[in-house]
């Protein structure tokens, strides 16, 4: 081939640095996904290019009586009624392989005309005007706008943005004048959004206490060998871990290096990326999903070019383009927002250890509640533990009691929502000017619909599962594809008017506590709340302000929120969790008990907890109610031998989906077989098919298979050869969705 020449280059700095190639080819091997899609995962949405197919009409409509077959007569008129179209959108009107055929023909013929065009991308650097001041003006004879003016600039080091020159002095002549005189002058330049806009938190000053001084001492001495050492600070709530990551960071950036530090859900956590850029300064970039996309890129770009140099940010900031971190934190690591429940799977958590490793960094993990797969890799050795067994300035734990619901039941002949106690020990709280924590699992008013006549419970179009009543909006919806109808006043199936709405949600938490606490100022925070911008944000700060006594809401508030007037907290319940059909219920429920728990006596007041629950004597609730973090590891370590799952094998959860049953049932039996024919040795475990915990989900079935293997690379091996196997007995790719190191089994 003859060369040819570039026309221009796209970009002066390939976007994905080697290192970043590295880890997300790592990734796409590991989760058996798409590199393609862990490259677009890795960068800010909506920088890159699309590129879009158009066809366009080349003759006049009459034109189209020439036409014999019907589809390409169809598709020349149409273009000649409304215009150039994408070629996708043809497709879509027409069908694919019509619409296809059709076009390929009217090309030949002469009728359209078919050109690729490359979208821009959708984020792009916002260039806006500014002014700066080039000469001294003192010689020069200036009136008083203009000096007022050349004044203004000179506070700001100068420069200021065109509009706001405008704004200060009220007209733009007195700029243009300048202009003349060769005294200011008119530039472009970017201006960068920033996602926090100058509303930070000034950092306090106070000295680290012993234990603090320890950890962080280990953390620095591997920070200065610049070699790949993982840590597992395991320390309880409230035991000052936030401080360790503040100061390790500042050591490392003193020495000129950078940090990378996730953390579970930013938008959940305002006030802990304000008490960061209290510290750092514009040295901090934040990414996370629920900034704007034009904020996401320029902080992005500010990372590139390394004019920020500490990324903060949620799952997707692993993939920071810091150049080579030597700190990579990963705070509450246990968190499953870590993993990404869509295609590309990945675990941010375990992505830190492959970056780290590869950039010889220091890898910290840090949580009150450790994975039980973290604290087992600590416990062999492969991660140095750390701990903190104690909150800052010996203050205690909360005191936790566990009521008896089945108890309280018996003694009122009913069930109730918020017992007695619970009652009374909010009354207290609030009357002495305290603040309560009140957590319900699950939103909305009901949880299910129930017909008393035929009982009937009302389920979602789509999927396996019921709606769920939600009284502000007055319908009934899917919490997981979002279908919703207007609620009934009928049994849609046998007409009677005898609904029952059943379990409580946190709308209806909210009324009674309304009913029982009229004086008391009450938020709620969950889902439904934070779909609406900024509504988050408000209702913690005001929290955090005192303006509300008492926050109820899911798990949510188990984040790490850090309110120091927070002296009660209320597990309304939580029994939901544990009935779940997934190995890790009972672990989610101990950390989600622990977490809340924690938020109780955080400041110079003591905690106080109550956890309600039908199911008192399991084992999860008297860990938690002790905060027996040790002896819940235990416990579960057993268990999760006797029944051979993680860490005591390596797992993978296979969903082979159809949206007819038959064919679903019929692809997972053969992929199945295939499964068998790869693992002939019989050393990966193989369960399934069978109906997933949600057998229909967004009007797709779902049969589960699961591979267990004592190694990761017979996990591998089974799976990709029973890929191939499959391909060849009929199974699409695309009815399988292969999770490496599932962390939910539903
Ligand atoms: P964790 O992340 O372990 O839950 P934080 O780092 O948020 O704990 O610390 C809890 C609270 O204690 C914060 O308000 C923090 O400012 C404060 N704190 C941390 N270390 C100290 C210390 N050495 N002395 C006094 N207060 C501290
Ligand atoms: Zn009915
Ligand atoms: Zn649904």
């Amino acid at each position: 081939f003859e060369l040819k020449d570039i026309l221009s280059a796209i970009d002066t700095v390939p976007i994905i640095s080697q290192e970043l190639l590295g880890l997300a080819k790592w990734a796409a091997d590991y989760y058996l996904g798409s590199l393609g899609e862990l490259l677009k995962a890795a960068l800010p949405a909506g920088m890159d290019l699309s590129e879009a197919r158009m066809v366009a009409p080349l003759l006049p409509q009459s034109k189209a009586a020439h036409l014999r077959a019907a589809t390409q007569r169809k598709i020349f008129l149409h273009l000649t009624a409304h215009g150039e179209k994408t070629f996708r959108s043809l497709e879509r009107e027409f069908g694919k392989a019509a619409a296809r055929r059709a076009i390929a023909a009217l090309e030949k013929l002469g009728f359209v005309k078919i050109t690729d065009v490359v979208k821009k991308p959708k984020a792009a650097p916002k260039i806006r005007k500014y002014i700066r001041l080039i000469k001294n003006e003192e010689a020069e004879p200036l009136n008083d706008k203009q000096k007022l003016l050349t004044e203004i600039l000179r506070q700001n080091d100068c420069k200021m943005l065109l509009s706001e020159a405008v704004a200060a002095v009220g007209t733009a002549s007195v700029i243009r004048s300048l202009i003349r005189k060769g005294i200011v002058e008119e530039f472009s330049d970017e201006l960068f959004r920033d996602p926090l806009r100058g509303d930070e938190i000034a950092p306090e000053e106070f000295e680290l206490n012993s234990s603090q001084k320890e950890v962080l001492g280990k953390i620095q001495l591997s920070l200065d060998q610049n070699k790949f050492k993982p840590f597992l600070l395991h320390g309880v709530t409230g035991s000052g871990k936030t401080e360790i990551y503040i100061r390790a960071i500042k050591h490392i950036l003193s020495q000129g290096k950078s940090a990378v530090l996730l953390v579970p859900e930013i938008a959940l956590t305002p006030l802990f990326a304000r008490r960061l850029r209290g510290h750092f300064g514009s040295q901090v970039a934040i990414l996370h999903s629920s900034l704007g996309e034009g904020e996401r890129f320029d902080e992005w770009r500010r990372l590139k070019s390394a004019e920020a140099k500490i990324a903060i940010g949620t799952r997707s900031a692993i993939f920071a383009p810091v150049e080579k971190p030597s700190l990579i934190i990963v705070d509450e690591e246990h968190d499953s927002s870590y993993y990404q429940h869509e295609p590309p799977f990945y675990n941010a958590r375990d992505l830190a250890l492959v970056r780290g490793r590869d950039c010889g960094a220091t890898v910290v993990l840090g949580s009150a509640t450790p994975s039980l797969e973290t604290y087992y890799n600590a416990q062999k050795g492969k991660y140095e533990l750390l701990e903190l067994p104690q909150r800052v300035e010996g203050r205690p734990l909360p005191q936790a009691e566990i009521i008896d619901m089945r108890e309280e039941f018996r003694k009122s002949g009913r069930s109730m929502l918020i017992s007695p106690v619970l009652r009374n020990a909010i009354k207290e709280t609030i009357s002495r000017g305290n603040q309560a924590i009140l957590l319900l699992n699950r939103r909305g008013f009901s949880a299910f619909v129930l017909c008393r006549m035929c009982g009937n419970t009302i389920k979602c179009k789509n999927c396996d599962v019921s709606l769920t009543y939600h009284k502000r909006e007055n319908k009934l919806i899917c919490h997981y594809c979002n279908y919703s109808i207007k609620t009934p006043d009928k049994c849609p199936v046998c007409l009677s008017e005898y609904l029952y709405f059943i379990g409580e949600g946190t709308e209806q938490l909210e009324d009674r506590l309304d009913k029982i606490f009229p004086d008391a100022r009450i938020g709620r925070l969950d889902r439904d709340v934070v779909r609406r911008r900024g509504e988050v944000d408000q209702i913690l700060k005001k929290f955090d302000q005192g303006e509300l006594d008492i926050l109820a809401g899911t798990q949510m508030l188990a984040k790490g929120h850090d309110f120091h007037k927070v002296t009660l907290v209320g597990v309304v319940s939580v029994d939901n969790i544990l009935g779940l059909p997934d190995f890790r219920a009972a672990e989610r429920t101990f950390q989600l008990l622990a977490q809340v728990a924690g938020r109780a006596g955080r400041g110079k007041l003591k905690g106080q907890v109550f956890i309600q629950s039908y199911l008192p004597d399991h084992y999860v609730l008297e860990f938690a109610r002790r905060q027996d973090y040790k002896g819940f590891y235990e416990a579960e370590l057993n268990f999760r031998k006797s029944m051979y799952f993680p860490p005591f094998c390596y797992l993978a959860s296979i969903l082979v989906t159809h949206k007819n049953q038959e064919s679903a049932q019929k692809f997972a039996q053969r992929f199945r077989q295939a499964l068998d024919r790869a693992n002939a040795q019989k050393k990966c475990r193989i369960s399934g098919p069978a109906s997933a915990a949600i057998a229909r989900l967004k009007g797709i079935y779902r049969f589960q298979i699961l591979v267990r293997s004592p190694h990761r690379s017979l996990l591998h091996d089974v799976i990709s050869e029973a890929e191939k196997l499959a391909d060849s007995a009929g199974v699409d790719r695309s009815n399988l969705r292969i999770e490496v190191d599932p962390i939910e089994l539903t």
